[in-house]
């Protein structure tokens, strides 16, 4: 952002500059992982409701090419510019070769408030979006694949899939162009949810590690641990909803207009319907409010959830946060600046291209869903409740005990979709934490957990180049 000293495409540049180091990959070869392949800039006219036409600023960034399709959101807002748009690209390819998800990086973005359009027009922009991305060939099963970001959701996600399908009649594949659809429309069960999921699973699993907790002076495990939440969108919702249910004390949560604290903890439902209802997240029954939101970021707590948007931990704020751990669950929440001091603190930052790569993970699972035509679980449910059952029964008769009805039902339950995509996401996140804590640890000059995860992300992208060889 302007008044910043790097923009945003440059500070990902300059960690991954940074991690650049610890690899042993070619000079070129980092040029290349480090570039942006293809960027479309596009201006089109939507007529609106009162008859004005409007011209529309948007982008589309495909940033690594080194598999395909590229994948990433689109996201709708005032502030989206093509600097903003590349480096939500070059995120996206470094978090889905760290997630180990088969795409290469992409993101789009149109500059509009959505809160200033009617639905009616916010329809006629998306559509003609995607047919200006049709047109370009910049979207497809094959070669890039959108999904929901900041500002945009299913809703939006249905009007690309129908315009696309319109477009291009009797394309088997069609439904695998973008995802994070409704279900209706060959969405995935469990894609809602699956950021705000990942993230959880993600600090669950740094948590659950004695010599990480004990470096920060912190008990092992996720009970009792107090959460800051910034933001009540889909990703800040759903993160607090699975910290509270695993037993934290989510005490504050903010938005934009302001902020409330309390100390016994906050129900992110009652808060959603309160903000619903009132128009504002201000004067919550039994919370106390915070009016400048930006200081609910700088309270006492044990784990700051940055969930909203880029850059609202920076060189002016950083040195106030007193969280021991902040979980990147936006894109891009701290700048490098913010980094350094965080790091000289000793607070862990857990990095967002690996954090927030729920949604990805999941997206992966519905193009696959998209792609076979078939939906999770259909094949094997009834067989293993099935086999399940035959096995229960044989134990009963064998031992003449019988288990519970609550066990029964436990033991009987054959996979349905949603626990499918679940186990699947929370296998991704497990594996990836555990991955870039190994590299972190054997490597003592690496400086914190950003770095580490960029270097797995560069070494996985450098070795998929390598063996793919450069075309002559
Ligand atoms: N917008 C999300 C992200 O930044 C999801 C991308 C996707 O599902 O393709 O990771």
């Amino acid at each position: 952002m302007s008044n910043q000293a790097y923009s945003f495409f440059q500070s990902v540049e300059r960690s991954f500059d940074k991690a650049a180091k610890f690899t042993k990959l070619d000079k070129g070869l980092l040029e290349q992982i480090k570039a942006c392949n293809s960027i479309y800039s596009m201006r089109f006219p939507v007529k609106m409701d009162d008859g004005r036409i409007e011209v529309i600023e948007a982008y589309r960034v495909q940033h690594s090419h080194h598999k395909t399709p590229c994948k990433g959101g689109i996201r709708f807002s005032i502030e989206v510019n093509q600097d903003e748009v590349m480096a939500l690209a070059a995120l996206m390819t470094y978090k889905c070769a760290i997630v180990n998800v088969p795409f290469g990086g992409g993101k789009g973005g149109i500059k509009i408030d959505p809160r200033k359009y009617s639905t009616y027009e916010l329809e006629k922009i998306t559509r003609r979006y995607t047919a200006e991305l049709v047109k370009k060939n910049f979207i497809g099963p094959g070669t890039d694949v959108p999904a929901p970001d900041y500002g945009t959701g299913e809703r939006e996600m249905a009007w690309i899939v129908d315009t696309y399908q319109s477009l291009k009649p009797g394309e088997i594949d069609a439904a695998g162009c973008v995802t994070g659809k409704p279900i209706t429309q060959g969405g995935v069960r469990g894609r809602k949810e699956a950021t705000g999921l990942g993230v959880f699973f993600g600090v669950r699993e740094v948590c659950s590690m004695p010599d990480v907790m004990e470096r920060l002076g912190l008990s092992v495990g996720i009970e009792g641990k107090t959460i800051v939440v910034q933001g009540l969108g889909n990703v800040g919702y759903h993160s607090a909803k699975y910290f509270r249910e695993a037993g934290a004390k989510v005490v504050a949560i903010a938005e934009y207009e302001g902020a409330i604290y309390n100390a016994e903890g906050l129900n992110e439902e009652e808060v959603f319907q309160h903000r619903k209802k009132t128009g504002s997240i201000l004067n919550f029954p039994g919370a106390t409010n915070i009016a400048n939101s930006k200081e609910a970021l700088e309270l006492a707590c044990d784990i700051l959830i940055p969930a909203a948007l880029e850059n609202v931990i920076n060189h002016e704020n950083a040195d106030r946060v007193k969280a021991k751990i902040i979980g990147e669950a936006a894109n891009g929440p701290l700048t490098p600046e913010a980094d350094e001091i965080l790091a000289a603190k000793k607070v862990l930052v857990i990095p967002d291209m690996y954090l927030n790569a729920g949604g990805v993970t999941v997206s992966y699972f519905e193009w696959l869903k998209n792609l076979s035509h078939v939906r999770y679980g259909r094949m094997e449910k009834r067989f293993t409740e099935n086999l399940n059952g035959h096995i229960l029964g044989q134990i009963e008769e064998l031992t003449g005990k019988k288990v519970s009805e609550k066990e029964r039902g436990f033991i009987m339950h054959g996979p349905e979709e949603v626990d499918l995509v679940h186990s699947g996401l929370e296998e991704s996140m497990i594996s990836a934490t555990r991955e870039i804590m190994d590299i972190w640890r054997s490597n003592p000059e690496i400086p914190d957990m950003r770095t580490a995860a960029y270097v797995n992300a560069i070494n996985k992208v450098g070795t998929s180049y390598a063996e793919l060889g450069i075309f002559p």
